[in-house]
């Protein structure tokens, strides 16, 4: 699960991270008016910030400086109707509802810090580099030095002492050590505490050099977090942090209904049971040269009613030019899919190839209530084994596309 930058800041703070102060507003006046407050509170620099679940929005004009009231209007009007397009979204952009009105800041230097799982290495990892801010990506592909690795232990977690190598690794130099330090280790408590996958400071930056602060101050004045939500069930503030409008709407009912869904770009729908067998499933449809729509697990125990919802889903996906169905049954029954099969193509309809190959438990009589219902589902091709259930849905895909 991912949060935004606004939760993700205040979630900062709390953990004893310096960060800008800020409001997160829905409407233009609302922002005027956070503006107007920042100004009259002595900041003389503001930016705005499209509040959305995806990176790449300085560059793509969706963080902005602003000094006056005016020009917050300006900046906080186009962000609310625009669509945000950037490498992270989806090509049709995302829609910003929801704006950061924040102190902006003056910076001398921008660096990244993260902690994230390695699963190679199978540890978590604090990742940093001298080099942060908008071009990070550019940095890691083109000049991997410059971003330096940590593996931390998985029963102590971050060190002081390794915080404070990788704090002179980096270039912090003088009081901006400790600083920098001290936030590392309170991001690395924070990435535990809240069974985190991802936490992203980019950038960490240091301010110049002032009376208080002879060597500038270290703030987070971005942050990207994502959370584990297989674990999600021991943190309800975490959870109670979920955007509705940004979790695709797919894989919201699938969770209702107790079903794995995960969409991808391909255009065949996958139905299948056992997540070993999805991705056995989606390896032969690549083996075979078609692409998967989605992963979709239903499960050991699946009502008829949950895997006639698993087609809904499906069928509603305007990529899917046609469907695999793929059932090893156990405790899962054949002859519940059948009925489920039957049921779709009666409410929803297969306008599109449906390979389906069942085996195991009721196979029998699954065959039978398909054969049945054979004028129901004249788009369906029976498959004896994988192999040919994947060969017979690509060729059927590559022909209808
Ligand atoms: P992202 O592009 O989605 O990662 O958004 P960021 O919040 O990281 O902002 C992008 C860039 O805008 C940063 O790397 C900074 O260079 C710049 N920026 C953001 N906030 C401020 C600020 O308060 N002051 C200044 N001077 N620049 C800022
Ligand atoms: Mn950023």
């Amino acid at each position: 699960m991912k949060i935004h930058e606004y939760q993700a800041r205040e979630l900062l703070s709390n953990a004893g991270v310096p960060v800008p102060s800020g409001e997160m507003v829905q409407t233009v006046e609302e922002a005027v008016q956070a503006t107007e407050a920042l100004l009259a509170g002595g900041d003389s620099l503001v930016v705005i910030k499209a509040q959305v679940h995806a990176g790449g929005r300085g560059k793509a004009g969706f963080v902005k400086l602003v000094r006056t009231v005016e020009e917050a209007r300006e900046a906080a009007g186009f962000m609310l109707t625009n669509r945000m397009v950037s490498p992270q979204t989806p090509p049709e952009g995302l829609e910003v509802t929801r704006l950061l009105v924040a102190a902006g800041v003056d910076i001398e230097s921008e660096f990244y810090l993260a902690i994230t799982v390695d699963r190679s290495r199978g540890t978590n990892t604090l990742i940093a580099s001298a080099e942060g801010g908008v071009e990070i990506e550019k940095v890691a592909e083109e000049t991997p030095e410059k971003i330096i690795k940590e593996p931390l232990d998985p029963r102590l977690g971050l060190q002081p002492w390794q915080a404070r190598k990788i704090a002179f690794a980096v270039g912090f130099k003088g009081k901006q050590v400790n600083q920098a330090v001290k936030t590392m280790l309170s991001l690395a408590a924070l990435f535990e505490n809240t069974d985190a996958s991802l936490v992203e400071i980019n950038p960490l930056i240091v301010t110049p050099a002032d009376e208080d602060n002879p060597d500038g101050r270290v703030l987070a004045i971005d942050a990207k977090f994502n959370f584990d939500d297989n674990a999600l069930f021991r943190h309800k503030d975490i959870a109670a942090l979920a955007d509705p409008l940004e979790v695709v709407e797919a894989e919201r009912r699938a969770e209702e209904f107790g079903l794995s869904y995960v969409s991808l770009d391909g255009n065949i729908g996958c139905l299948v049971n056992g997540a070993g067998l999805a991705m056995s499933t989606m390896d032969i449809i690549k083996l075979h040269g078609g692409e998967p729509a989605n992963f979709l697990d239903v499960g050991g125990s699946a009502t008829e009613e949950a895997v006639t919802e698993a087609f809904r889903i499906i069928l509603a996906d305007d990529k899917v030019q046609g469907v695999l169905v793929n059932i090893f049954g156990g405790i899962m029954q054949c002859d519940t899919i059948a009925k489920a099969i039957v049921s779709s193509a009666r409410a929803v309809g297969f306008s599109v190839p449906l390979v389906v190959r069942l085996e195991g438990t009721n196979v029998e009589e699954a065959r039978r209530i398909l054969e049945e219902a054979r004028d129901e589902l004249p788009t369906m091709h029976p498959a004896s084994e994988l192999t040919d259930a994947a060969s017979l849905v690509c060729s059927a895909v590559a022909v209808a596309g």
